[in-house]
C-alpha cells in the first residue's frame, strides 16, 4: 500500500492533515473544504469570546467563508494576526452605526441593469457572479456578496454585455463581483470574448483575491485565456505581507509571465495594517513578485465595519513616510471612495509650503525648504494638437 502524498506547505498539513497535495493544489477541492460554520471553525482553532459571538451575531448578515489554504496561514495563537482579522467575524461587525451605509459607494443608484453598475464617464463595472473564496470581513460590496444574487445567468450577462456595446463611451470594463476567478474558463471566455469584439473597449480588468485566498485557481490554462483578451489588467487585493507566500508568489507570477500585468488594491485597515512599516513591506513584496502598488483605499463607510476604519490623517501619515524615503514604484495612490457614490478623490501628504515671489516654496520629506522658480512664460497650449486631432485613428489600434 503506498502512503498516500501529503502537503506542500507544512501549515496546510498541520491544520487539514487528511489532505493529499493533489487534493490541496486542487482549487475546486479547496472550495468544496471551506470553513463555512462555527462548529468547523471551532474544531481547527480556539475562539476568543469575541469571535464566537461574531460568528453567531452575523450569521444572518454576512456569510463566512474560509478556503483552507488561507485558512492555514492563520495565527492560532495570536486574534490580532491579519488573515485571522480578515477571515473570521467579530461582534464589532454586527453593530451597525449611524451614518454607515449598505451600498457606502451608492452602486446601485447607477446600476442601469443588474450586471452594470455605471457611475463614472468612460467606465463600467460589470458585476459576473456573486461568491467568493473567501468572505472578507471588510467587504464593502456584501450586499452583493452574501448570497442571493448568484452567478450572472446567461440572460443578464447578455445584457450586461448590450449595455456596454450601446455605451461608445465606455472604454474600460473592470470585471468583478464576487470573484471573477471562480468561474471556469469556459465562462470566463464567454463573458471576454464578446467584450473584446466591441471594438470602443480599449482595456479590461477583473479584480479579484484570488492570488491571495486560493492562489492554486491560478492555472496555466487560467492565465492563458486571460492573456487571448489583451489588454487585459489583474487588480489584486493583498492587505499584508503575511500573505505573500510562496503559493500567492507562483500565482502572481505565472499571470505577469504569460503577459498579463497584476496591480494591487489594499483597504487601510485598523490594526490590521495601519502602520507605515507594514505597508512599506507590502509595497516592497509586491513589487519583488512584479505587482505593482496601485492604491490604498480609506475603508469605506459601510456597515458593521467601523472597528476596522482608520482616521484620514493614519493614511496620510503613512504615505508620509513611505514618499522620499523608498521608490516612487513602492508607494500607492492614497484613495478616499466618498459615501454615497461621490467617486474617488486621492489625498498626499501637503508638500507646499507657499507660494512666494520668487516661486513655489515645498518642502522635501526630510523637511528640507526648496523653492521652484516660475517660467517667464506660460502660455502652455500645444500647437501640434488641432494637427494630432485630426490624424489620429477614430478606433485605437491595440
Ligand atoms: S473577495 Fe472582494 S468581493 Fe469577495 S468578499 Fe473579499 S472583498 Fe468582498
Amino acid at each position: 500500500m503506498t502512503t498516500p502524498e501529503r502537503h506542500l506547505t507544512e501549515p496546510g498539513q498541520r491544520t487539514f492533515p487528511d489532505a493529499t497535495a493533489a487534493e490541496w493544489s486542487d482549487w475546486r477541492w479547496q472550495m468544496r473544504h471551506s470553513v463555512r460554520t462555527l462548529a468547523q471553525l471551532e474544531q481547527l482553532l480556539e475562539l476568543t469570546p469575541e469571535e464566537r459571538a461574531g460568528c453567531v451575531e452575523t450569521a444572518e448578515i454576512f456569510r463566512m467563508g474560509i478556503s483552507p489554504y488561507y485558512f492555514s496561514l492563520i495565527d492560532r495563537e495570536h486574534p490580532f494576526c491579519p488573515v485571522r482579522m480578515q477571515a473570521i467575524p467579530t461582534k464589532a461587525e454586527a453593530r451597525v452605526r449611524p451614518g454607515e451605509l449598505l451600498d457606502p459607494l451608492g452602486e446601485d443608484k447607477t446600476r442601469p441593469v443588474p450586471a452594470i453598475v455605471h457611475k463614472y464617464p468612460d467606465r463600467v463595472l460589470f458585476l459576473a457572479l456573486d461568491t467568493c473564496s473567501v468572505y472578507c470581513r471588510h467587504c464593502t460590496r456584501r450586499r452583493i456578496t452574501k448570497g442571493g444574487e448568484a452567478e450572472l445567468n446567461k440572460e443578464e450577462l447578455r445584457r450586461g454585455i448590450e449595455y456596454v456595446r450601446a455605451h461608445p463611451e465606455v472604454r474600460d470594463v473592470l470585471i468583478s463581483g464576487g470573484d471573477p476567478f471562480l468561474l471556469s474558463e469556459q465562462r470566463l471566455e464567454e463573458l471576454l470574448a464578446p467584450l473584446r469584439e466591441i471594438p470602443h473597449v480599449e482595456m479590461i480588468r477583473i479584480g479579484t483575491r484570488v492570488p491571495v485566498c486560493l492562489p492554486m485557481r491560478v492555472t496555466d490554462a487560467l492565465a492563458r485565456t486571460l492573456r487571448k483578451h489583451a489588454p487585459l489588467f489583474v487588480v489584486t487585493h493583498f492587505n499584508h505581507p503575511k500573505e505573500i507566500t510562496p503559493e500567492a508568489r507562483e500565482a502572481c507570477e505565472r499571470l505577469v509571465d504569460h503577459g498579463v500585468p497584476v496591480e494591487n488594491q489594499a483597504v487601510l485597515m485598523r490594526r490590521v495594517n495601519s502602520d507605515a512599516r507594514i505597508i512599506k513591506e507590502l509595497s516592497h513584496a509586491l513589487l519583488r513578485m512584479r505587482v505593482r502598488p496601485y492604491y490604498l483605499h480609506q475603508m469605506d463607510v459601510a456597515q458593521g465595519l467601523e472597528h476596522l476604519r482608520t482616521p484620514i490623517s493614519k493614511g496620510v501619515e503613512i504615505l508620509e513616510q513611505l514618499r522620499g524615503h523608498t521608490t516612487g514604484l513602492a508607494v500607492p495612490h492614497l484613495a478616499v471612495d466618498l459615501p454615497g457614490g461621490g467617486g474617488k478623490v486621492t489625498l498626499q501628504p501637503e508638500y507646499v509650503v507657499e507660494h512666494a515671489s520668487e516661486g513655489t516654496v515645498f518642502r522635501n520629506f526630510k523637511g528640507e525648504r526648496y523653492v521652484y522658480p516660475e517660467p517667464e512664460e506660460t502660455d502652455c497650449t500645444c500647437p501640434y494638437d488641432s494637427v494630432w486631432m485630426s490624424q489620429r485613428p477614430r478606433t485605437p489600434s491595440r
